[in-house]
């Protein structure tokens, strides 16, 4: 039985043997290399199974693998990693052993590098949106009251009421804030109020005053997390605040007695 080199991960296989040309600039004859099992879902004849082994290595989903041509390409040609690019022609023990572990470290440095910079610009690491939730559709990227970027529904809206200045926006409502629009039925500092306390888990009542609290559109705040910009800080002082007069006055009541 003939056997070869995987020209990917170098182990011996007797399978999808071919001739290849050495490397080099003469004419310096051919050996024969194959594809093993576990290499043939590299799917090494199709464009970037390179990429795909190196993902495979650093133990990451090779269904990244376009994404990330730009990313090493630009500081490493993994086609290196590639068994064929050592113009070795005796298999190798183990899958890989030839990829050298400080080549395999910067490969990880430089994915790790770009999943990082993705999760600074807002967007999630690589996998898909959880079940149901949908990124929001306007260029904004967020809903125009609380400013979340995800939501399960979103609700075209045109209003002039969000922003400081006469002229008219039109946007996107996410489901909580589209519902708190219905129950006030009108765009302004009412359902506001409701949609944020909504948020934070607590109710509205009629005389609910938030002064200044903004829409997310009128902030220039960054889409992602909803009512990031407003702090509960105030709020909860006046809690206190209320709290301490009911004791005085309750302690007034009995001193009265
Ligand atoms: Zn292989
Ligand atoms: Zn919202």
């Amino acid at each position: 039985m003939t056997a070869a080199p995987c020209r990917l991960c170098g182990i011996s296989t007797d399978r999808g043997l071919s001739p290849r040309r050495k490397a080099g600039v003469a004419d310096r004859g051919t050996y024969v290399v194959g594809v093993c099992e576990d290499c043939a879902s590299l799917r090494p004849d199709e464009p970037g199974s390179a990429v795909r082994a190196v993902l495979r290595l650093i133990g990451r989903p090779e269904g990244d693998w376009s994404v990330l041509v730009p990313v090493f390409g630009q500081r490493y040609n993994v086609g290196h990693v590639l068994y064929e690019a050592t113009d070795r022609e005796q298999p190798s023990e183990k899958p890989w052993s030839h990829v050298p572990e400080d080549v395999l470290s910067a490969l990880r440095a430089l994915y790790v590098g770009w999943l990082a910079n993705r999760v600074a610009n807002g967007a999630p690491d690589g996998s898909a949106p959880s079940e149901g939730v949908q990124r929001c559709p306007d260029p904004r990227g967020g809903c125009l009251a609380c400013g979340v970027a995800e939501a399960e529904t979103w609700h075209p809206l045109t209003t002039g009421a969000l922003t400081s200045g006469p002229e008219m926006i039109s946007g996107v409502l996410c489901g909580s804030c589209g519902d708190a629009l219905e129950t006030t039925g009108a765009v302004g500092p009412s359902m506001l109020e409701r949609a944020f306390l909504g948020y934070n888990g607590l109710e509205w009542f009629d005389d609910t005053r938030i002064p200044r609290l903004r829409s997310w559109v009128s902030t220039g705040h960054p889409p992602g997390e909803p009512w990031a910009w407003v702090r509960l800080a105030e709020p909860a002082k006046t809690l206190e605040e209320r709290v301490a007069a009911l004791e005085a006055a309750l302690a007034q009541m009995g001193a009265g007695r």
